[in-house]
């Protein structure tokens, strides 16, 4: 990895090379995080705007020269990434904006983001020759890494809390991983895996232990920019749990920059559910990441439900480094935010997912956000991982005898 310098610590900035340390700064344990340096001249050597244009793979992989993986690894067959950025007029009418795209990650094979991540984590399994891939997951994370895994041969052993949503504990079982429901928060669950990993040797992709899981979440702002033909946007919204996602977003708009092939760096909006907001309490009380401490954490949003965000690190400084905003939004407001999304832009979004939207239009009532400023929400995964709560936003339908009559009574109470 010729493009890649060293693995440098969140907190103390210790620099080890990239096969010196696996996962964390051992100065800091399991909570030094660690951030892959990149040599931007030698990315420029193997890659540019315009062997971008000309490269007809769409996955994530288009950008390989820009991720931490060895440039000869074999990459998942599975196609990652190159989801859809749909422009989303009438969201934006409702807002009384001009510019609003939506980007449709739930698109991706196992429906979520953390496809981007999981595909990294079973390159670099592979590269280190483990023979088990690990990871403490709220749901997502794990779905992605079952399904990844399973389209190269590799096991997998997944722990999740046991009230994660059935969709998700079905993908992971489909997937043949071996599954364990932890009788705890999700937070237990990861602490748990840490200890799991280590005992057994195991390849541990869970997030904000792994460092790599940056790499691949930041192709979601590689896709963005490019795109929008090269034209960042002026802000992204991010709905945040662990923090990992919004981190890998400031990660790829960094390298960009770095790059020179964007001229500006977008505001980045960090959104949690108001039960799980522990980052929003760090950003307004001007707290680092490592002077924070477990909360509880209570959401109708699974996937970002974590009371000590494990990539905390990153997460601050992607919001702090932006001149963005942290904010929170309470469930309902996050419920509403499902049909609306999907009745304007035909995008249908879990819980995690829709909270994205609920903070742009908490920005917006807050007055953080110009008419005329280009905005990006980030549709982290599908609406069909979590169908309980998307149906607590509609009303029952009403049951209709097979016959003319019966719809035309039906028709005229509706109308
Ligand atoms: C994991 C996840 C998030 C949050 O990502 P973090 O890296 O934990 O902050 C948001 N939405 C969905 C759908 C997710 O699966
Ligand atoms: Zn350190």
């Amino acid at each position: 990895m010729d493009h890649v310098i060293n693995l440098k610590c969140t907190i103390c900035g210790a620099e080890y090379g990239a096969n010196e340390v696996a996962y964390v700064c051992p100065k800091h344990g399991d909570d030094g995080n660690l951030d892959v340096q990149y040599d931007y001249d030698v990315i420029a050597s193997h890659i540019s705007r315009e062997s971008l244009a000309a490269n007809p793979d769409s996955t994530i992989w288009r950008y390989k020269p820009l991720i931490a993986v060895e440039p000869d690894s074999p990459v998942p067959p599975l196609h990652v990434g190159g989801t859809p950025l749909y422009t989303a007029p009438r969201l934006a009418a409702l807002l009384g904006l001009k510019h609003v795209w939506v980007k449709d990650d739930g698109v991706n094979p196992t429906a979520s983001f953390k496809d981007r991540a999981s595909a990294i984590a079973v390159v670099k399994a592979r590269e280190v020759g483990a023979e088990i891939i690990t990871t403490a997951s709220t749901g997502n994370a794990a779905a992605a890494m079952a399904g990844l895994a399973a389209s190269i041969g590799l096991p997998a052993v997944i722990f999740v809390p046991k009230t994660a949503p059935p969709a998700k504990i079905a993908q992971h079982l489909i997937y043949g991983a071996r599954v364990l429901l932890v009788d705890g928060t999700y937070d237990m669950a990861v602490e748990l895996t840490l200890q799991v990993a280590k005992e057994f040797g195991w390849y541990n992709r869970s997030t904000g232990y792994n460092p790599y899981m940056t790499e691949g979440k930041k192709t979601a702002a590689l896709e963005i920019c490019e795109q929008l033909g090269w034209q960042a946007p002026d802000r992204i919204f991010v709905p945040v749990g662990d923090g990992c996602i919004i981190g890998g977003i400031h990660k790829g708009l960094k390298d960009l920059m770095a790059l020179g092939w964007i001229d500006h760096m977008p505001k980045i909006m960090g959104i949690q559910a108001a039960g799980s907001s522990a980052l929003v309490d760090a950003w307004e009380r001007g707290l680092q990441g490592w002077e924070m401490t477990p909360q509880p954490a209570e959401t109708i949003a699974d996937s970002i439900s974590a009371g000590l965000p494990r990539d905390r690190n990153k997460a601050l400084a992607a919001v702090r480094e932006t001149a963005g905003s942290y904010l929170r939004v309470s469930d309902q407001e996050i419920l509403n935010a499902i049909p609306v999304v999907a009745r304007n832009t035909g995008v249908f979004s879990e819980p995690a997912a829709a909270t994205a939207y609920a903070g742009l239009v908490k920005a917006v009532e807050q007055g953080l956000v110009a008419s005329d400023e280009r905005i990006v929400v980030l549709l982290t995964g599908s609406g069909l991982k979590d169908i309980r709560s998307a149906m607590q936003t509609v009303s029952t339908p009403p049951i209709v005898a097979p016959n003319l009559e019966a719809v035309k009574a039906v028709m005229s109470q509706q109308a």
